[in-house]
């Protein structure tokens, strides 16, 4: 993990898709406990609504409609959600201190007071999360960190009826799911997801990344750019004061204050 928590204090989801029944119990409870406002939708043809996550929408439930090997109308469902990633890009590249940082549970959280309304994070993001209030704050999942903090489920798993949402020990849900033998999706990447999905098929057919990884441009800038000018800035430092120990502090040349003075 990028960060300072230890892979056995890490909470987090496993998300079993093959027992979600579409009910959205989750994004009406994660509405309830964060007073989150309803937001306004039209029918597009689909029973999938909203058909994005909104500021005043932590978490969605996406349908993925299709047809199976017979033909028959087929749906498979996937909660989207901040990941809380283990290498969060967000957190990389937020310049305001504090605005995204980890709990010890290793939540990916947000203080809204702290948001400079920069919106780097929006770039930086693998999954397309973060979104932006009336007041061009951030908004996104903070894993009902009070509930979280106060020994309670994350009110979307609390209200799940099929378990589709499990809360734990991240390290205890893989396990379990492993001996269960899911196909797991997040375990490894971005040094792992506190969001872990145990799918039915591909990644890409839930409109997941196979592969989610932060912008090359800004691993470049973080992690080789910016360490590169600390070490050079740093680097000076230490050649002036080795020279001010070893040598000494520069001496005034006598004969070239004669020179000056013009007494040859
Ligand atoms: S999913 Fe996006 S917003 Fe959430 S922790 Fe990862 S990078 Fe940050
Ligand atoms: S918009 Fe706010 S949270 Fe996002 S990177 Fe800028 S200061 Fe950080
Ligand atoms: S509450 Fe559970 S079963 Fe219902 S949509 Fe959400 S994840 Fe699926």
């Amino acid at each position: 993990m990028a960060d300072t928590v230890k892979a056995e204090n890490r909470k987090g989801f496993l998300v079993d898709t093959s027992r979600c029944i579409g009910c959205r119990s989750c994004q009406v409870a994660c509405k309830q406990w964060n007073k989150l406002e309803a937001d306004k939708t039209a029918n597009q043809g689909s029973f999938e609504n909203p058909r994005d996550l909104t500021p005043a929408l932590f978490n969605r439930i996406r349908f993925v409609e299709g047809s199976n090997e017979t033909g028959e109308m087929s749906w498979r469902f996937l909660n989207e959600r901040c990941m809380h990633c283990g290498d969060a890009g967000c957190m990389k590249v937020c310049p305001s201190p504090g605005a995204l940082y980890r709990t010890k549970d290793g939540i990916v959280a947000y203080n809204k007071e702290r948001c400079i309304s920069c919106k780097y994070c929006v770039a930086a993001c693998p999954f397309n999360i973060p979104r932006y209030d009336g007041e061009d704050k951030v908004s996104k999942c903070n894993l009902c960190l009070d509930r979280v903090g106060g020994g309670m489920a994350p009110a979307c798993a609390k209200a799940c009826p099929t378990e589709t949402l499990k809360f734990g020990k991240r390290n205890d849900l893989i396990a379990r799911a492993k001996s269960a033998k899911k196909t797991l999706y997040g375990e490894n990447s971005l040094s792992g997801l506190g969001v872990v999905y145990a799918l039915e098929g591909p990644p890409e057919q839930y409109g997941l990344p196979a592969s989610p990884s932060i912008p090359f441009s800004i691993f470049l800038w973080k992690d080789v750019i910016k360490p590169l000018g600390i070490l050079g800035f740093w680097g000076s430092i230490g050649a002036v004061l080795l020279h001010y120990v070893t040598i000494g502090p520069k001496k005034v040349d006598d004969d070239l204050d004669a020179k000056e003075e013009g007494h040859e």
